[in-house]
């Protein structure tokens, strides 16, 4: 087994899941999943910019590295990441997509953020989708935590309430397993989903201890994967 992050050999169990956290880079499987995904894409060749939301710290400072100006690490609190050495920019999904040029971004990525997004989440997707140039990548995660679609925007709903509904004090919806494809699928008119079984071999997922829930479809594990047609 190694961490296809940092190549670290050294694993150690978290909160139950045998060698889910790697020691070398801290990273968790979702996070190694995402990079074998970014670099079987080869992400770090793309001519024109990545967007990166919430980026994970590992990741992101690999990608700083080979992207250079093309890596744009973006979130709504950016200062979370000045000590990971990471200048993100301030970026607000529900207002800013509309001040990015259509058709000029290579690819773009967001692991469950959207589930704390205050506004329509499928229009967030539409909109990032314009920002793709033909060809470009469309990569993110959700967490399901439930069978349907659950939503609640106010600011009054109570912290108890928010973990009961959506499994986390800050998230405002839960994505649910059963109406996903109803639901977003409609966003993704005009691109291609990628299935990670077809993008990469079983043998490199059990490398790198990607546990086999992660492959399957609307998992909070995992990670969806899109590209825009020409
Ligand atoms: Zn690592």
């Amino acid at each position: 087994m190694h961490c296809p992050i940092c190549k670290s050999n050294n694993f150690k169990s978290y909160r139950g899941r045998a060698n889910a956290r790697c020691c070398g880079c801290g990273s968790f499987e979702r996070s190694r999943l995402l990079w074998l995904v970014l670099e079987t894409l080869k992400i770090s060749q793309i001519s024109l910019p990545f967007f990166h939301f919430a980026p994970e710290i590992g990741i992101a400072q690999r990608l700083a590295e080979s992207l250079g100006d093309r890596y744009r690490p973006f979130d709504f609190d950016p200062d979370i990441y000045i000590k990971g050495g990471i200048n993100a920019e301030r970026f607000d999904l529900c207002n800013d997509t509309q001040k990015v040029k259509k058709g000029s971004v290579g690819a773009l990525c967001h692991v469950h953020v959207l589930e704390h997004v205050r506004c329509n989440a499928a229009f967030v997707l539409q909109e990032l989708n314009e920002l793709l140039a033909a060809g470009g990548y469309h990569i993110f995660s959700v967490p399901f935590f439930s069978q349907q679609y659950r939503e609640n925007l106010s600011e009054q709903l109570s912290v108890a309430d928010r973990l009961e509904q959506f499994g986390h004090e800050d998230h405002v919806r839960s994505f649910g397993t059963e109406d996903f494809s109803l639901m977003f699928e409609p966003a993704f008119k005009g691109l291609e989903r990628i299935s990670l079984r077809d993008l990469i071999d079983s043998s490199v997922f059990q490398e790198a201890n990607i546990p086999s829930r992660a492959l399957a479809k609307n998992s909070s594990h995992g990670i969806m994967v899109w590209r825009k047609c020409s």
